[in-house]
């Protein structure tokens, strides 16, 4: 049983159909990349999931429950993190502090009503310290835990959006377009850290547009192109579908 299962997921905006009738499986334990030209719905298939939008038609089944439509909170609860193609960190607050806010959002998605009950003891408060200082060092920023989240690189942010997201413990992360923006070096060492996730036990899924790093890293993709599925499968075998050439070369 996928951990995922779309189902003829459809969205309009006024004449546009953003998504058509998509459906699509993410397996447990695969790093599954959505990969499209621009406008082709990847966005749009990520807010649906995530319930920051909601479908005209369809809907999705996650760890074997149909996720709530339009509902964040719940689909964080659910164990779906994701990050943004625009970084959204608290820019003013430390990095310690932004992943520390990550797993507050887990408490307050998951067990508000637990937390209501319970006031939070020093003890908890201090564990909760050592495990975003755990998250840090394993996105690599440990030694930038007391720095300003805005005072950060640019590679560095994006990592800490990473490291606030696992502070959720999700079953599922989902990165959009994690690598805009960084440099070969920066981008070489993501790959090496969404590759520890997986292997870790979190399935990742990511909107891409770096193909060099899509095609190294991923275990399977699929292919949008204006709101369809065009193509599914292994990254060597998509690559060289005629569909799929003609949907990113065919424009011209
Ligand atoms: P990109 O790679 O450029 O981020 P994408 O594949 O993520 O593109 P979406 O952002 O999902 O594509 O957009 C799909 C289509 O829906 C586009 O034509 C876009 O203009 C349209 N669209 C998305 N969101 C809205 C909105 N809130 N209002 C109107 N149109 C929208």
């Amino acid at each position: 049983m996928p951990l995922l299962q779309a189902r003829g997921l459809s969205r309009h905006y006024g004449g546009i159909r953003a998504l058509d009738d998509l459906s699509l499986d993410i397996y447990r334990g695969e790093i599954f990349a959505l990969i499209g030209p621009n406008g082709a719905g990847k966005t749009t298939f990520f807010d649906i999931l995530t319930g920051f939008c909601t479908p005209d038609e369809g809907g999705i089944v996650f760890d074997q429950v149909v996720l709530p439509r339009g509902e964040p909170h719940l689909a964080s609860a659910r164990g779906i993190a994701r990050s943004f193609q625009n970084i959204r960190l608290f820019g003013e607050l430390t990095a310690l502090e932004n992943v520390l806010v990550g797993a507050h959002r887990r408490l307050q998605a998951g067990a508000w009503d637990a937390l209501l009950r319970m006031r939070r003891t020093r003890e908890e408060e201090a564990g909760a310290a050592a495990r975003a200082r755990d998250l840090l060092d394993y996105v690599g920023l440990a030694a930038h835990a007391g720095s300003r989240a805005d005072a950060l690189s640019y590679g560095d942010r994006r990592r800490l959006e990473i490291a606030r997201a696992l502070a959720a413990e999700p079953l599922l992360l989902a990165l959009d377009e994690p690598a805009a923006g960084m440099n070969a070096s920066e981008t070489v060492a993501l790959a090496a850290l969404i590759r520890r996730i997986r292997d870790d036990g979190t399935t990742v899924l990511l909107i891409e547009h770096d193909m060099t790093l899509v095609m190294s890293l991923c275990d399977r993709v699929a292919v949008l192109d204006a709101g369809r599925k065009i193509a599914e499968g292994p990254p060597a075998a998509v690559r060289d579908d005629p569909a799929v050439i003609e949907a990113y070369l065919g424009r011209g």
